[in-house]
């Protein structure tokens, strides 16, 4: 049962209006293709004054998904555009956390949109604690599904104009071991484990393949084609059917990482992470073992080998082959 005290505060919180964030910029053509260009989206209508100027819309108007990104605080936290409030919309939060609820996971989220903006308009928006629901538990732990409405106005001098809104929803809860592992706590100190992959059924399959020192890569049974990561249907001809090879666990280096911080238990630090691509033709992300930054080079020839964490979880990783 949640504590009474905290439920009255909640309530006395909900339906309150939070500040007014200013975008930075107007929108503008520049952020608008590079956008475009990191989404991938190619209608002339977003990037082709040209073109736009020939459509309904008379000229060029902003990827209407791209509401949010005009009024984002930048690469530095709080970097709020002047004029901006500073009051924090996420107060609830912070408040359910502080009775025992610590974990958040992000549940869904709607945007909505009155219409195309155009290149010149300055928008703003605004946040509204719309509810917070009955404690609940779900398979994650026992908490508070939290709504968030952002609303956003364009700036007029004749007076501002809702041109759309996000809804935003998270669980606020308190998992579901925790009590287990506070008692285990106080008798004996938890060494971190490694994170446990999310199994579902499209993914099962790999999962155990590596238990069996296997790495299985998912085969669409119509037209042959490889595919990873894991994915309920085929890209290259839709079908649902596939089977798996065994992959000879062979690849090259395309790419890689090395994480120095922040040192995350129970990872070594400096961690390489690679991005291979097996003999196959296919890419995966995994760790790199036996290898140091300075001898990491792209294209060098690697082979997978299977290591068992946390006494039950079996995961590959790669390590070079000698010249
Ligand atoms: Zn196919």
């Amino acid at each position: 049962m949640a504590d009474p005290q905290l439920l009255s505060k909640v309530r006395a919180l909900i339906g309150r209006q939070y500040g007014r964030v200013n975008a930075w910029d107007e929108v503008n053509a520049p952020m608008i293709r590079h956008w475009c260009e990191v989404i991938g989206l190619d209608n002339p209508l977003y990037t082709d004054p040209v073109a736009a100027a020939g459509s309904c819309n008379d000229g060029i108007v902003a990827p209407p998904p791209m509401l949010q990104i005009w009024c984002m605080e930048g690469f530095h936290i709080n970097n709020y555009a002047p004029g901006s409030t500073t009051d924090n919309p996420y107060e609830v939060l912070g408040l359910i956390e502080s009775y025992g609820y610590p974990s958040v996971v992000a549940v869904n989220s709607e945007l909505t949109f009155e219409r195309n903006l155009r290149l010149g308009e300055k928008l703003y928006y605004t946040t509204r604690l719309e509810s917070v629901g009955d404690e609940k538990t779900t398979g994650l732990g026992t908490g508070f599904f939290v709504t968030l409405i952002m609303e956003y106005f364009a700036q007029h001098t004749s007076g501002d104009e809702k041109v759309g809104e996000l809804l935003f929803r998270v669980f606020k809860f308190r998992a579901a071991n925790v009590h287990a592992a506070q008692a285990q706590v106080v008798s004996e100190p938890v060494q971190a484990k490694r994170p446990a992959p999310g199994v579902s059924d499209d993914t099962r399959y790999f999962w155990e393949g590596c238990e069996q020192g296997q790495l299985l890569i998912q085969r669409c049974t119509q037209c042959a084609t490889l595919r990873h990561p894991p994915a309920p249907v085929c890209t290259a001809c839709h079908s649902f059917d596939w089977d798996t090879l065994q992959a000879s666990g062979k690849g090259q280096l395309y790419s890689f990482v090395v994480m120095h911080y922040p040192q995350v238990a129970p990872f070594d630090h400096p961690n390489p992470i690679g991005l291979i691509e097996l003999d196959e033709g296919v890419r995966l992300i995994a760790g790199l073992v036996g290898v140091t930054r300075e001898q990491l080079q792209i294209g060098q020839r690697v082979q997978v080998e299977f290591q068992t964490f946390d006494d039950n979880l079996a995961l590959p990783l790669f390590r070079p082959l000698a010249e």
